[in-house]
């Protein structure tokens, strides 16, 4: 494990690179926002690893077509990234195991990106927020502190 500051925009850049095509084939779009500024302390790769279990998950949670939001936003205490998607959403009696090990809706499914996200976020004391959208979709959101 290596910390360093890292930009949160150029992480979320490359690994929008490379899940692209995994959208294209399904005709998602992939739309970022953010002011471009935010720093976090964080291994990169790990912090990478998080944001392509979320957006993975998003994609295969979506139909044919659709967009999938990825923004940024900051607080005196904390620097957030939420993804939003346009899937079905989560339903009540799921959500409390979601991230626990092995637990999949998917046919081949492992159960295990969640999990594998919130033991990355624990070691950042950084922590997920999960819930289903008003409307349509999810939204997962990130919540990590402002780097001392
Ligand atoms: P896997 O993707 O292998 O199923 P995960 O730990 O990544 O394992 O996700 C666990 C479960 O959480 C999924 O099977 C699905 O039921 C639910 N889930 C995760 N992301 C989403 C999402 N964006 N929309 C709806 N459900 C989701
Ligand atoms: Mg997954």
């Amino acid at each position: 494990e290596t910390k360093q500051l890292e930009s949160i925009e150029s992480m979320i850049h490359d690994v929008i690179v490379l899940l692209r095509p995994q959208a294209k084939m399904k005709s998602i779009h992939i739309e970022y926002n953010g002011s471009g500024k935010e720093k976090i302390y964080c291994d990169r790769s790990q912090i990478k690893q998080v944001l392509i279990n979320l957006i993975k998950n998003a994609i295969e949670a979506m139909d044919q077509g659709g967009t999938i939001r990825i923004f940024t936003s900051s607080s005196d205490s904390h620097i957030d990234v939420s993804i939003i998607d346009e899937g079905p959403g989560i339903p009540q009696d799921i959500i409390h195991k979601l991230g626990e090990p092995f637990f999949t809706t998917k046919q081949s499914g492992t159960g295990l990106g969640l999990m594998i996200t919130k033991q990355i976020l624990e070691r950042h004391q950084a922590f997920l927020e999960m819930k289903a959208n008003e409307q349509i979709g999810s939204t997962f959101r990130i919540i990590f502190p402002v780097p001392a």
